[in-house]
């Protein structure tokens, strides 16, 4: 069994890391908020005072943080320098492209191996370890990685090389973005029309309206699995998290030119809710902002 440290135990984070202890693993544990840490402990994690205690002759470090000024930081100032040679890094949080690559080649500069592992599912698959996990890197990392996704996973597929995952994951999260926004507007409009959110709900994730958005994360309380919209719109994916990755969608397709008209229009409607105050709430909450005589 390896000894992993494990940096970022927010909504994700939170659920990932006790299941690799669950694994067998020795996973030292460490976050800035110090709740989240004792979280960890609870979940059968060791804690560390810091990052850089946390990475400490460990096999492996796995971050799960928000953004990527956030990985750059944690890796240049407390993985890099902390770090055993040689150890195997893995980022699960999303960002872009670009900035995966660099700081993968950097560190692989530097003596480490480094995968960009993103995730989907949320933090019901986060904390049942359902997780989707894709990986950019070469082969032989990635058959390396993939005994420590795997706890965490229901399926854990090579992208592709170095900022693949990355790819496949922004991808994702545009078709995210839009199916939500579309999936509140027609509940919305279900009420609207007199129908019974539950048996539209009924209908509609048996027909040809469903996505995940609409089976496994239905946006209005009482309706399908427990979701955020159960707990008032909080936990989950903050809708400035949904933001962030459209963003990146949006840069990602100017870089390359391609024509993403939806993605835009969500990123749109995201931008609006965050700037209306709702950028902490989970993202299914700007049903809120669709039709503000929208009863929850
Ligand atoms: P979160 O904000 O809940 O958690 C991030 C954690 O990182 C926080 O607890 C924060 O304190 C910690 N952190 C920040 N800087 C740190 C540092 N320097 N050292 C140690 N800890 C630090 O975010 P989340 O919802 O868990 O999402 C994490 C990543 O996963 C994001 O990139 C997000 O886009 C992605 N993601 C989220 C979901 C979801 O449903 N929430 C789903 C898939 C992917």
């Amino acid at each position: 069994m390896a000894k992993i440290a494990f940096i970022g135990l927010g909504h994700m984070g939170g659920g990932m890391a006790p299941n690799l202890a669950k694994a067998g693993h020795e996973v030292r544990a460490f976050d800035l908020v110090p709740e989240a840490v004792v979280r960890a402990k609870e979940g059968g994690c060791s804690t560390a005072a810091s990052a850089a205690d946390a990475v400490n002759n460990a096999d492996v470090v796995i971050t799960m943080l928000p953004a990527a000024q956030h990985v750059r930081g944690v890796y240049e100032n407390d993985v890099a320098p902390n770090a055993k040679a040689g150890a195997l890094l893995i980022d699960c949080s999303t960002i872009d492209v670009d900035s995966a690559r660099e700081v993968g080649e950097k560190l692989k500069a530097q003596g480490f191996e480094f995968v960009d592992a993103p995730v989907s599912g949320g933090i019901a698959a986060a904390a049942s370890g359902n997780l989707t996990l894709m990986v950019g890197g070469t082969d032989a990392e990635f058959e390396k990685a993939k005994p420590f996704l795997e706890p965490m996973a229901k399926a854990v597929i090579h992208a592709g090389q170095l900022g693949a995952g990355q790819a496949a994951k922004i991808c994702n999260n545009m078709i995210l973005g839009a199916t939500m926004v579309a999936t509140c507007e027609a509940f919305v409009l279900a009420q609207k029309l007199g129908l019974d959110p539950k048996v539209f709900f009924d209908i509609s994730s048996k027909a040809s309206g469903q996505s995940w958005s609409m089976t496994s994360y239905a946006p209005v309380p009482g309706v399908g699995p427990d979701t955020p919209a159960d707990h008032d719109y909080e936990g989950g994916f903050a809708a400035a998290l949904m933001l962030k990755d459209l963003k990146l969608a949006a840069d990602a397709a100017g870089s390359v030119g391609a024509y993403t008209p939806m993605g835009a229009e969500a990123e749109e409607l995201y931008q609006r809710f965050v700037d209306r105050g709702g950028g902490g709430k989970d993202f299914s909450g700007i049903i809120k902002m669709l039709d503000d005589s929208w009863k929850v």
